[in-house]
């Protein structure tokens, strides 16, 4: 197995891939196949749309957790000189050019070091435990298109279990434990939803001004704050990598 490929041999992307194999299988064996069966032409073009939005959400995790979210090259050094023309501007120039203390290297600019990587990072938004890799200048697109086909195949699949709900004959008593499955799918799925759904609008917010989590954060403590607490995976990576974080600065 390469090392690239290690990469999805973690619990989280584990539990990714888990929870959408079961959204997937309720979606269109369960959902789809109740309301109007797979074998009708309503039936098969909504399982279609569904499994070419969960293949494109597959690709972009792929992507998303495979690519290398931008390292700075060893020979990098600031070229300072050619792009000042003025006082103002060098005050500006030298105050983005800094030096990464851990990397002993210099960081262009918008470049962070990430303490679970372990290296600078280009234009780093946050380290995502759900991808087990840094959101960064050249995954930045394919997480953020996760996100939207992630929060796209939520809402189908909430739609199909309200629709499949309110067609089926929920007269007979037998069929209790399937009820309990419905109102446990519907609370996920709408939970799913919000979360994902939040996340996407907070990195619409962030591409219409051209910053990202950790800009935001260090601009506007109190907005940069509430984007951290609806990024439920930040949160998570927080209390993950706490103890980490005592280790290196004991
Ligand atoms: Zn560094
Ligand atoms: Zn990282």
């Amino acid at each position: 197995m390469s090392m690239d490929c290690q990469r999805f041999l973690s619990i989280p992307i584990l539990a990714v891939i888990l929870l959408l194999g079961f959204v997937y299988y309720a979606t269109v064996f369960i959902f789809i196949n109740d309301w109007v069966g797979l074998q009708t032409s309503a039936g098969f073009l909504n399982a279609l749309i569904f499994t070419s939005l969960v293949c494109l959400f597959l690709f972009s995790f792929s992507i998303a957790v495979l690519t290398d979210p931008g390292h700075v090259p060893s020979s990098f050094i600031p070229d300072v000189e050619d792009t000042v023309s003025s006082d103002q501007e060098l005050q500006k120039t030298s105050s983005q050019v800094s030096q990464c203390d851990k990397c002993s290297a210099y960081k262009p600019p918008r470049t962070h070091h990430c303490k679970v990587c372990r290296r600078c990072v280009l234009r780093m938004d946050h380290h995502c435990l759900w991808i087990n890799n840094c959101v960064g200048h050249w995954n930045y697109k394919a997480f953020f298109l996760l996100v939207l086909f992630g929060t796209t195949g939520s809402i189908y699949s909430t739609v199909m279990l309200i629709s499949s709900g309110f067609h089926k004959d929920w007269d007979f008593g037998e069929r209790v434990p399937l009820k309990i499955f419905y109102v446990c799918c519907g609370a996920m799925m709408v939970l799913l939803s919000l979360t994902l759904g939040t996340l996407l609008g907070w990195h619409v917010y962030l591409i219409i001004h051209n910053m990202t989590t950790i800009e935001e954060y260090e601009l506007h403590g109190w907005l940069g704050n509430l984007g951290r607490v609806i990024d439920i995976h930040l949160m998570l990576e927080s209390t993950k990598t706490l103890p980490w974080y005592w280790v290196q600065t004991c």
